[in-house]
């Protein structure tokens, strides 16, 4: 074989399943060429990355994978200069912002995280490309590797893939979950203030839903876990999907109605601090698709109505409709002025339609309080 594109088109497609967006994992629709996805910025702007493996050759059997060692199809691997030079041809004609590089463990973990540093390495260092990437830390990484992807990229991650150690045994006979996957993410937050180079540095995660039996209960309750106890910036929740030729080619796709809740409950817990506890779940243990978990929780909480003048910066975010941003501002402006009508909650961001059942202004309620 062929030409840097078609390997690159094999490439870019093994990584499709490596989310670098939360809102879609879309191919830009943009440029018709391997490997240019969108990822959504903090403003909701969509940021053009290019997305790879570094090789799809993978020693592992998670079953759900499409690279999984027991999968028959193309194999093959790009060296970190044709790598770099690939991404660099459409970073310089302005059509990606970054790099999102992944990888199959082909043999020896730590060869593999080689390959990756040697790849941002060059860039960095021989390029003079000074812009984003994320870099994916793979399972059982030595402390040392890790240390140096973090000083190289803006973004590491390691794909916890399950809430549960015996969740991640359904999908893999290859990866202890406790010491190849949380104690590598606990390192990456030990060193993330004395390793990094890069100021706005983050990590992240990724579990595939759906693909065993873990209740989105117990999903978030790892990630309330993790979140109370590291600086994990977010989660990505890929939705399971049967691929052909894998163990669970048979197996019922998991819906993205039900990881757009997680997402949903998950900011909850991340961004307003809800405990898992005080969501709502059906007897299973699922989140409810049809209703928006905030409103179920405030359903289920005695605080409501609360003051608006008055309320606790916990107990604003927990109104529906009331962000973090908004009840931010809220508690800086009514230091200089109490808060005398809804209009100036629209004027902030609120939602008022949402939140009105939920606040009093001034004592005086809003609406009637319908539970
Ligand atoms: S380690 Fe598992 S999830 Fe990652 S590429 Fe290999 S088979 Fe796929």
């Amino acid at each position: 074989m062929s030409t840097t594109l078609e390997k690159m088109k094999i490439l870019t497609d093994s990584a499709q399943y490596d989310l670098c967006d939360y809102v879609s994992h879309n191919k830009s629709s943009q440029v018709n060429l391997p490997g240019i996805y969108e990822a959504t910025g903090h403003n909701g702007c969509k940021i053009p990355l290019f997305k790879t493996l570094l090789t799809n050759k993978c020693k592992n059997d998670c079953k759900y994978c499409i690279n999984q060692s027991k999968r028959n199809f193309t194999r093959l691997e790009l060296s970190p200069e044709a790598l770099a030079k690939a991404f660099l041809g459409y970073y310089n004609r302005g059509m990606v912002n970054g790099l999102f590089l992944s990888s199959g463990i082909s043999g020896d973990v730590d060869y593999t995280m080689e390959k990756q540093i040697e790849t941002v390495h060059l860039l960095r260092n021989k390029y003079g490309y000074d812009d984003y990437i994320h870099l994916k830390v793979v399972p059982g990484a030595s402390k040392d590797s890790i240390k140096r992807a973090m000083a190289l990229a803006n973004r590491v991650s390691i794909n916890i893939e399950a809430a549960t150690p015996s969740g991640l045994a359904e999908l893999s006979s290859t990866k202890d979950y406790n010491k190849d996957i949380l104690k590598r993410l606990s390192w990456i937050n030990r060193y993330q203030h004395k390793s990094t180079t890069y100021p706005n540095f983050t990590h992240t995660t990724q579990l595939i839903v759906g693909a065993n039996d873990e209740s989105d209960k117990e999903i978030l309750q790892r990630m309330e876990k993790i979140y109370n106890k590291s600086d994990l910036k977010r989660t990505y929740f890929s939705a399971f999907t049967p691929i052909e030729g894998t163990e669970f080619a048979s197996k019922e796709a998991c819906s993205t109605d039900r990881t757009a809740k997680l997402y949903n409950a998950d900011s909850l817990v991340n961004e307003y601090h809800y405990n898992v506890k005080e969501l709502v779940f059906d007897e299973n243990d699922n989140l409810l698709l049809t209703q928006d978990p905030k409103i179920l929780a405030a359903k289920n909480m005695d605080i409501f109505p609360v003051e608006i003048n008055s309320a606790p910066l916990i107990e604003l975010v927990r109104v529906p409709g009331i962000g973090v941003k908004s009840a931010r501002q809220i508690i800086s402006i009514r230091k200089k002025m109490p808060f005398t009508n809804k209009e100036q909650l629209r004027k902030l961001g609120v939602v008022v339609d949402r939140a009105e059942p939920y606040i009093k202004i001034s004592g005086e309620f809003q609406t009637t309080f319908d539970f």
